[in-house]
């Protein structure tokens, strides 16, 4: 072979930790989510060394029950497998319950990443179809975000780091964030710390981030792209640049768009609940600089960002990209 398999490509992080460069997303469908299990051990058994939950996508206990069947099965050992977590925004001033929780659902002791989901407050509303019976994205009866009023974005970073730096405390072995924009990124710089080890955030050809990637690049933050085939039913797999790059390449457009990112130094981590898509899904191609520099060039004229809501476009960035979405 003259070239790895995704799932072989490690980067490190700025605290000097390894970390697989490919890994499998876990923001399954709702009426899906129990399938989660089977796609997790599908992928550890296909390769994969890298798992991206969080406490929102009601998915840890699926997780949790997938790694410790492979760890029975003696298929992985826990030390070879790197799992980032996060803390969801109604979750903000409570970032050491929801690592407990997490963990306790993980059925681990550590998690090798801790992110902050959004860089948002809000309020905890009851709904029964939430997780843990809390609305995900708190909106009134007029569609209006229900924010905590008394909430810093910043304080979710602040009890991350103090868990991170304590060094009786031994269940996070990376921080970071997530959705964080340029200048939330400098404040953090500023009043914490800890710089963080990644930022994710939606990345793929029709949302490059090329400043954002080159101001993380910079301060040695990994970015990781999140919805790297658009989301829910791979809208981006049907793009044209990407027909003429499989032809090219003799490569899938999937396979295409998720070497893209590794080729840039960029973490990637596609969502599939189908074993046969997450087996073939792991194959690294060699891009030139030519075309990547094309396939991010593609985004300056054809923008799109599918995560976004009323709840993030109070977030510089996504407020422009939702103001645009709601005139176009
Ligand atoms: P993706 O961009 O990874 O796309 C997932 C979709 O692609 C699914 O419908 C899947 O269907 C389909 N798919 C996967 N492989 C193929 C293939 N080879 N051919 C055709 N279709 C395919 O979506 P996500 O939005 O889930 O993003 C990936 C991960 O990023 C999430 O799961 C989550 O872990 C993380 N994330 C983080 C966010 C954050 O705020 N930090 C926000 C959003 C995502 P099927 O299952 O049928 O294969």
């Amino acid at each position: 072979m003259l070239h790895p398999v995704s799932s072989e490509v490690y980067f490190t992080f700025n605290n000097g930790n390894k970390v697989p460069a490919f890994g499998l997303g876990t923001a399954a469908p709702h009426q899906k989510l129990a399938e989660t299990k089977q796609a997790v051990k599908a992928a550890v058994k296909a390769g994969y060394r890298h798992i991206d939950t969080a406490w929102a996508y009601g998915v840890e206990e699926y997780v949790g029950e997938a790694l410790q069947e492979l760890f029975e099965e003696g298929v992985v050992k826990r030390e070879d497998l790197h799992v980032t977590t996060k803390v969801w925004h109604t979750m903000w001033s409570d970032a050491n319950k929801s690592l407990n929780e997490s963990l306790h659902r993980l059925k681990l002791d550590y998690v090798d990443l801790l992110l902050q989901h959004w860089p948002l407050c809000t309020q905890k509303i009851p709904d029964p179809h939430g997780v843990d019976n809390i609305a995900k994205e708190p909106v009134d009866d007029q569609g209006k975000p229900l924010y905590d009023e008394n909430g810093d974005w910043i304080e979710t970073y602040k009890q991350i780091e103090r868990i991170y730096l304590d060094p009786e405390d031994t269940r996070v072995r990376a921080i970071g964030v997530s959705n964080y924009p340029i200048e939330y990124l400098m404040r953090v710089l500023k009043e914490c710390r800890t710089v963080p080890a990644c930022n994710q955030v939606e990345l793929h050809p029709r949302l490059p981030q090329r400043e954002l990637r080159e101001f993380c690049n910079e301060h040695k933050i990994i970015v990781t792209a999140y919805s790297p085939l658009g989301g829910n039913g791979a809208p981006l797999l049907d793009l044209p640049i990407l027909k003429e790059l499989s032809e090219k390449y003799d490569a899938s457009p999937n396979d295409i768009l998720t070497s893209f990112h590794i080729r840039q130094g960029t973490i990637v981590i596609p969502r599939s609940l189908n074993p046969t898509r997450i087996a073939s899904n792991l194959e690294f191609v060699p891009l030139s600089a030519e075309d990547v520099r094309r396939l991010n060039e593609y985004g300056e004229t054809n923008k799109k960002r599918f995560i976004n809501g009323p709840v993030s476009s109070i977030i510089p960035g996504f407020r422009e990209d939702f103001l645009m979405e709601q005139h176009s």
